[in-house]
């Protein structure tokens, strides 16, 4: 699915587009091409993580399709209905990814498998992350003081108010659920009082939903009532990498990896409150060269395509 993680709707030029411009403007100036897209290149945000070493991967791309261990299906790195990756891709080759939070995805019936980012945390994070088809999912009322999800809408709240918000809930539960939260309580007694601050201390968020699905679906299933009671998150805006960004849509957009990713650095920062040291970069690992991949691929047409006209 496609994050909106913000209202900003401002473009900024794509490679191809600037290809384009700097083709029409003056097509002679080759080496001034090139050096405008090294510097577009670097500022790509995949290219300074701190991954594990992609070679199996390159290896895997060079051998094409394996076998899907589990069911025997020819696939490319990793099998997307078993979540787990294929027989040239061993396990023990992959960096295994350790969370501070449970991560829930519910992905639409209808989002092609193929396609989906949301499998690669599910594979590089087993033991935290886990993948609901809609509309079979668990409820989350008994927990909703320490579960979130991420959905940008006008009731949204940041990453750092996140903890702040959740408390409120616990403080309105254990006076009832139809008591206003932001109105204090005059009828609490101390011993109730008591009891409320203790439970505050261990106010934290355990679990964060994603909705992994096409923008167009996400409302669907966030309109169903399992979800509708939950704390809602949104993300600081992020340029997105994705490969399949589509034509007018603002770039802020996210694949679900990146905004799985962007949200636990955001987290790591504003709830934990501790320095980022990359600890969440290997939830990339397939995405950025995927990423890579495709971007060289798309560089390669450009060229033939230059050849073509010159
Ligand atoms: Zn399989």
């Amino acid at each position: 699915m496609m994050f909106n993680t913000g209202y900003n709707e401002e473009m900024s030029v794509s490679p191809s587009t600037f290809h384009k411009e700097m083709e029409e403007n003056n097509s002679k100036s080759m080496e001034i091409q090139e050096s405008q897209t090294t510097s577009i290149v670097s500022e790509d945000p995949l290219q300074n993580l701190c991954l594990a070493s992609q070679e199996v991967l390159q290896k895997a791309q060079q051998s094409g399709r394996s076998k899907c261990l589990k069911c025997g299906g020819s696939r490319m790195f990793y099998c997307y209905t078993c979540y787990v990756p294929v027989e040239n891709v061993p396990v023990e080759q992959m960096p295994l990814v350790k969370l501070p939070l449970k991560i829930d995805i519910i992905k639409h019936p209808n989002e092609t498998d193929g396609k989906s980012t949301a499998v690669h945390a599910k594979l590089l994070a087993p033991e935290f992350v886990n993948i609901y088809t809609y509309p079979c999912f668990p409820g989350y009322e008994e927990e909703n003081h320490e579960v979130a999800l991420v959905f940008p809408g006008p009731k949204s709240v940041s990453v750092k108010d996140v903890a702040f918000h959740l408390q409120k809930r616990v403080q309105s539960n254990f006076r009832g659920k139809n008591d206003d939260p932001d109105k204090p309580s005059v009828k609490r007694k101390k011993t109730e009082q008591d009891v409320s601050d203790s439970k505050c201390k261990d106010t934290t968020l355990k679990k964060i939903i994603f909705i992994d699905s096409t923008w167009n679906q996400t409302n669907k299933i966030f309109t169903d009532e399992r979800l509708q009671g939950l704390l809602q998150v949104e993300l600081k805006t992020r340029k997105t990498c994705f490969w399949r960004h589509q034509k007018g849509k603002p770039d802020t957009f996210l694949s679900t990896i990146e905004a799985i990713y962007y949200f636990l650095v955001d987290y790591h920062t504003d709830i934990l409150k501790e320095k980022y040291k990359g600890q969440y970069d290997n939830l990339l690992f397939f995405y950025s060269f995927m990423h890579r991949l495709i971007k060289d691929a798309k560089n390669s047409e450009d060229r033939e395509g230059r050849k073509l006209i010159h």
